[in-house]
């Protein structure tokens, strides 16, 4: 299956994907952690988008879009993937299907998660990921069972550098906005479900599974 999911930061991409990815069977491709491997690794691609990303902007279209056509041409993405944080313009979203089209193939699902924005700025502002394997946990509501290691993994947890309050305000003004033109542009290809990402994990799991049936 080819599925994209789309929605503004914090409205709970990453951790549906990794159910997804479970559920599904192919693999999430999550160009937010491809560029902080990057970053991490200290690669040219790193250094290329650190800036972008610290301001809480989006990335030059021509290097994310790279970024993605050499990943989905990887062995593991043949079967199908579960692209998370990608498409977030419509230039991403025409290159997306242009690329898809030269290999005779097209996506079964666009997944729009909705979320209130008083809702993410909630979410982010708590948010801890884990160094080790990515799980997002909440200082409130998803709490680590020992401070500091993750639920799942034992890895370190951190907050990212984007997710600090002051950078999040930033973020939500540049990137919620930009997403409207996307949903629109795949509101006219038949295949968008948009989906409430209110409540419970599990409850929107069951919401984008049945999409999916
Ligand atoms: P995420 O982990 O999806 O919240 O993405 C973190 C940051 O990576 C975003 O705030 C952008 O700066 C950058 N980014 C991730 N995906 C994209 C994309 N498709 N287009 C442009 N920038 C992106």
């Amino acid at each position: 299956m080819r599925i994209v999911m789309i929605g503004p930061p914090g409205a709970g991409k990453g951790t549906q994907a990794k159910l997804l990815q479970e559920r599904v069977g192919v693999p999430q491709v999550s160009t937010g952690d491809m560029l902080r491997d990057a970053q991490r690794r200290g690669t040219t691609l790193g250094k290329q988008t650190e800036e972008f990303m610290l301001k809480g902007s989006l990335v030059p279209d021509a290097i994310v879009i790279g970024v993605v056509e050499e990943r989905l041409a990887e062995g593991d993405c043949a079967d199908g993937f579960i692209l998370d944080g990608f498409p977030r313009t419509v230039e991403q979203a025409r290159a997306l299907d242009e690329q898809l089209r030269r290999r005779g193939e097209s996506l079964d699902a666009v997944l729009s998660i909705t979320v209130p924005e008083k809702e993410l700025v909630r979410r982010l502002s708590g948010r801890m990921m884990c160094r080790s394997c990515g799980a997002p946990h909440h200082r409130d509501f998803d709490r680590p069972a020992t401070p500091g290691r993750c639920n799942r993994c034992g890895g370190e947890l951190y907050q990212r550098e984007d997710d600090r309050e002051d950078r999040i305000a930033l973020r939500m003004a540049q990137q919620i906005g930009d997403m409207a033109p996307v949903i629109a542009y795949y509101r006219a290809t038949g295949v968008l479900h948009e989906i409430p990402g209110v409540g419970p994990r599990d409850e929107v799991f069951g919401r984008l599974a049945a999409a999916l049936a």
